[in-house]
C-alpha cells in the first residue's frame, strides 16, 4: 500500500484548500495501522498490566512488554530493563535530570548543555542545578547550527557531572556528531544524555554505536499516539538512580518503616502506564520499519533539498540551519515579515507551518530574531505539495512587504 494513503487525516480539506501539513516536527501524522492498534487494545483487550491473573491482564502485559522489546531492537539496546516507558521526551529528561541529579550532582558541580537544546532539554537541568546548587555551561553553536565541540572540550572539567545535547535540533534541523560528544564526554568519565525527540523516525538509532548514557524520545514524533515516550538508560546507572516518582508497581516491599524498590525497569514506572498508547508506540515501529528507515530517510531529504533549493530563489529570505548534516527541517524568515504573520496567512491557503520560538529561545537570541517560520517534512509529503508552499509565498510575499 502506498505511504500517504495509510494516512487517513491528510485527505482533506481545510478552507476548502487541500491540506498540507508540514508541522512534522512538532507531531507527525498517525497511520491507520496505529489508530487500529488503539481501537484494537480498548476493544478487546484493555485490562490493567503486570497485576490482574485473569486473561486480558495477561494478554495486555504480553503485549506491553513485547512492545520494550521491540523498542530495545529499533535502538539497539543491550538489554530490555534499559528501556523505561514515559508519557514522552519531555518526561524522560526530567526523569533523569532529577533522579541522576540526586544521586551524583552536589554543590559547585556543572551539566554542560547545548545552546541549541529544545527547553525541555535546559529546564529540567537548570531546576536540578537550583536544587542542589551546581551550575550550567553552554556550547555554543555557529551561525550555520553546528556545535563547536572545541569549546565543549574546553568546558568539561572534574566538576562536570553530566553532558545534555540533542541529537538533531528541532529549528535548526542540525545533526549532531553525538559519537564524537561522546567520546569527549567519555574520556572525561562524563556520562552523556540525548534528546533524540527529532532524530528518532528520521534515521537509524543505535545507542551502542553512539555509546550514550541516556536516549530519550516521544512516540508521538514516530507516528505513534501521544502520551508515550521512551527513556533508555544504560543499565549502571539506571541501577544507582533513585526512583522518579513513588507509587504501585515501582515497589517490591511497602511498610510505613521502609520500602524496598522493584527491578528494572519497573522501578522507574510508577503507576498504570498508557497502555493502548505503548501498544500504539508497536505498530508505528512495525510501520517505519516495513517502510524502511532508509526510504524514510531519502524522501525526505530529496524534499528538504527539493523546498531549499526553491526557498533560496527568493531574493528576501533567509534559512537559519544550514549545516552540512540536517534532517528535513526549514527554519526561514521572509524579508522583514513577522512569522506569525507568513503563518497565519499559509494556514489560510491550507498549509500548516509553525511559527515563533519553537521552544528555543535561546537559539533566536543567539540570531537576534523573535521567532521563524518552520516547515518540516515526513515520509509521505510530496514535491507537489513544496510547490504548493512556494507558490503560497510568492502569493503572500508582496502583501507582507
Ligand atoms: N526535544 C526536542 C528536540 C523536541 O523537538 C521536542 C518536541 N518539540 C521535545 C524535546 C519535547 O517533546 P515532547 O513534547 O514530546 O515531550
Amino acid at each position: 500500500m502506498d505511504i500517504r494513503s495509510q494516512f487517513p487525516l491528510l485527505n482533506q480539506t481545510v478552507y476548502n484548500k487541500p491540506l498540507v501539513y508540514f508541522d512534522n516536527a512538532a507531531t507527525t501524522q498517525k497511520p491507520q495501522s496505529v489508530v487500529d492498534a488503539l481501537c484494537r487494545y480498548y476493544t478487546t483487550l484493555n485490562s490493567n498490566i503486570h497485576r490482574g491473573a485473569h486473561y486480558l491482564a495477561a494478554q495486555a502485559t504480553e503485549a506491553y512488554e513485547n512492545t520494550r522489546k521491540a523498542v530495545q531492537r529499533l535502538i539497539n539496546a543491550r538489554q530490555s530493563n534499559e528501556i523505561v516507558f514515559t508519557r514522552g521526551t519531555t518526561e524522560s529528561i526530567n526523569l533523569v535530570a532529577s533522579s541522576f541529579a540526586q544521586r551524583y550532582i552536589g554543590e559547585g558541580d556543572e551539566v554542560i548543555v547545548s545552546a541549541m537544546e529544545h527547553h525541555s532539554n535546559i529546564v529540567p537541568w537548570q531546576l536540578a542545578c537550583e536544587r542542589h546548587g551546581a551550575h550550567l555551561r553552554v556550547i555554543p553553536f555557529s551561525d550555520e547550527g553546528v556545535l563547536d565541540l572545541v569549546a565543549l572540550e574546553q568546558l568539561i572539567n572534574e566538576r562536570t557531572r553530566i553532558v545534555a545535547v540533542n541529537h538533531v535540533s528541532n529549528t535548526l534541523g542540525t545533526i549532531n556528531p553525538i559519537a564524537d560528544i561522546v567520546r569527549i564526554a567519555h574520556s572525561h568519565q562524563v556520562p552523556v544524555l540525548v534528546d533524540g525527540a527529532q532524530a528518532i523516525s528520521h534515521m537509524a538509532v543505535d545507542v551502542q554505536a553512539l555509546d550514550c548514557d541516556f536516549y530519550c524520545f516521544s512516540g508521538h514524533k514516530m507516528y505513534a499516539p501521544m502520551g508515550v515516550g521512551v527513556m533508555y538508560g544504560r543499565e549502571k546507572w539506571l541501577e544507582e538512580m533513585p526512583p522518579y516518582q513513588g507509587g504501585g508497581e515501582m515497589i517490591k516491599d511497602v511498610t510505613f518503616e521502609r520500602t524496598t524498590y522493584n527491578e528494572l525497569p519497573f522501578k522507574f514506572e510508577a503507576g498504570t502506564p498508557s497502555v493502548g498508547d505503548v501498544l500504539g508506540l508497536q505498530a508505528a515501529i512495525d510501520f517505519m520499519q516495513q517502510t524502511g528507515i532508509d526510504t524514510i530517510a531519502r524522501q525526505e531529504q530529496e524534499l528538504t533539498d527539493y523546498a531549499t533549493r526553491q526557498l533560496l530563489e527568493f531574493d528576501n529570505i533567509r534559512i537559519f540551519g544550514t549545516a552540512p548534516h540536517k534532517t528535513s527541517v526549514i527554519s526561514f524568515l521572509l524579508g522583514n515579515a513577522h512569522p506569525y504573520d507568513v503563518g497565519t496567512l499559509l494556514d489560510k491557503l491550507g498549509i500548516a507551518v509553525r511559527t515563533g520560538h519553537h521552544c528555543t529561545q535561546p537559539i533566536m537570541d543567539r540570531y537576534g530574531i523573535p521567532g521563524t517560520v518552520r516547515a518540516s517534512f515526513a515520509v509521505y509529503n510530496t514535491r507537489e505539495e513544496v510547490d504548493i508552499l512556494i507558490a503560497a509565498l510568492r502569493r503572500i510575499a508582496p502583501m507582507l512587504d
